[in-house]
């Protein structure tokens, strides 16, 4: 096959599934054509093996893409045309990579459902009148659906591995440093990653592999090696020791889940690993510790969109300060408003050392459950959820319980270290994650283990 067919074959099944999946925001047909055409003539002359050449891709709207609009599912960016491209994007351009359109998510990747987009409703390929999760929802369902092999999300709180687990793809969320943010809209700075989404562990591997490493345009990514992620995945995981923590098979968790981890465990038994239980103490304040830093740091984030800038600017406006209010007002969604107010008064004076500063002491005990597991063991494995995707509609009206959704993935962004979600069985017809959390940096070791359960 030709990279021509291939993108063909992508936009194809674009025309035939979208109607009801609604993945995309926007398509960029007439580009990615053009860009196969040229690649097509290299690939004649023998000019390329880069692995992910010629290979179709979707990226989340909230990861600039020069010329292609950009718009985080937000009013307030709906005619964002970015005059850069982020850096993740240089390099999958680089590689060869053929951008087939950018995914909805939810507004700002505020949410676990994707119903938060200013602009439409993705639904869940496995039941249509189910959730994709989210935020990387679009992301999850259009690798589900079979509308494009390859596509990168963000997870700052699980945005990559709860839409994965509920899609039944793989979704990797890179140690916070692997991959360079600039070019990704921040949300929550500390906790903010981009990572790929896919059918297989190996197309993982590979795409991470590809927007991997240092960047001197983030000063938070880390000049630190980047392994060979392929290599690594031998099949061999003999020895290898994992820590089950309790506290992720606590309440709320749903039976078949727990069956299905369970029995995955079983399964890596088989293959040579051991297993024990362990605790992680602190995580019962990893809910309430992520929701004031992240909502603390969304809140000084975004501040730029104010009119002046980027995207919407009110017609109602008799001046200035008006203009900024409305503009706010019109622009934003409800969810992205709640999330400013807590994130503005958890910094107010009088209360700062109250909330922000409480919690990022204790983001620190946090931490350091993971580092003590991580002294004994190699990787620690739970579900991805405590349940598998819920109805559409079901969990909008409360948004405790739409929060509490995240309450296994959002550890590890507290922590820093990297975690896959793969598909471990199904619960009524609905795909079940298994989640897989590795030491700061060891992507290798979370892949392998991944990938001999595949
Ligand atoms: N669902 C979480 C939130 O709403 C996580 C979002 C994310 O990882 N981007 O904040």
């Amino acid at each position: 096959v030709s990279i021509s067919d291939l993108v063909d074959e992508s936009y194809r099944r674009i025309g035939e599934v979208e109607e009801k999946v609604q993945a995309f925001l926007t398509l960029n047909e007439e580009q990615a054509r053009v860009k196969a055409k040229e690649l097509d003539d290299k690939l004649a002359k023998g000019e390329e093996t880069n692995p992910l050449f010629g290979l179709p891709i979707g990226i989340k709207d909230n990861i600039v893409t020069k010329g292609l609009r950009t718009t985080c599912a937000s009013k307030i960016l709906y005619n964002f045309d970015p005059i850069y491209d982020a850096t993740v994007m240089e390099r999958l351009n680089a590689a060869g990579a053929i951008t087939i359109g950018k995914l909805n998510m939810d507004e700002f990747a505020m949410g676990s459902s994707t119903e938060n987009s200013g602009f439409q409703l993705t639904r869940n390929p496995w039941d249509l009148e189910r959730v994709p999760g989210g935020s990387s929802g679009g992301s999850a369902a259009a690798v589900a659906a079979g509308e494009v092999p390859f596509a990168l999300g963000s997870d700052t709180g699980g945005s990559i591995r709860q839409p994965a687990a509920f899609c039944g793809v793989v979704g990797l969320k890179p140690t916070y440093g692997r991959v360079s943010r600039f070019g990704l809209v921040a949300f929550a700075s500390s906790l903010d990653q981009i990572g790929p989404i896919t059918r297989t562990v190996e197309d993982n591997a590979y795409l991470l592999q590809v927007i991997s490493g240092v960047d001197p345009m983030d000063s938070t990514s880390a000049n630190i090696p980047v392994p060979n992620y392929v290599e690594a995945l031998t099949g061999d995981i003999k020895g290898l020791k994992i820590a089950v923590p309790k506290e992720y098979f606590g309440e709320g968790v749903d039976e078949g889940v727990r069956q299905s981890v369970l029995a995955a465990l079983n399964v890596l038994e088989k293959l040579g690993v051991t297993w024990e239980k362990v605790s992680l103490p602190h995580s019962k304040y990893a809910l309430a510790t992520y929701y004031l830093l992240a909502s603390s740091e969304a809140s000084a984030n975004l501040a730029r969109f104010d009119g002046v800038r980027y995207g919407y600017r009110t017609d109602n406006a008799k001046n200035l300060i008006d203009m900024y209010k409305l503009t706010r007002s019109e622009g934003f969604g409800n969810e992205v408003k709640r999330r400013i107010m807590l994130g503005t008064f958890a910094l107010s004076s009088g209360y700062y050392d109250a909330y922000y500063k409480k919690a990022q002491k204790v983001r620190t005990l946090i931490k350091r459950d993971f580092e003590n597991v991580f002294e004994q063991y190699d990787v620690i494995i739970g579900p991805t959820t405590p349940t598998p995707a819920f109805q559409i509609g079901e969990k909008t009206s409360d948004p405790l319980t739409m929060y509490m959704n995240d309450i296994l993935t959002i550890p590890v962004n507290l922590a820093g270290v990297p975690a896959i979600s793969v598909p471990c069985g199904f619960v009524d017809g609905l795909p079940v994650g298994l989640q897989i959390i590795g030491k700061h940096f060891d992507e290798s070791t979370v892949y392998r283990v991944a990938h001999a359960f595949e």
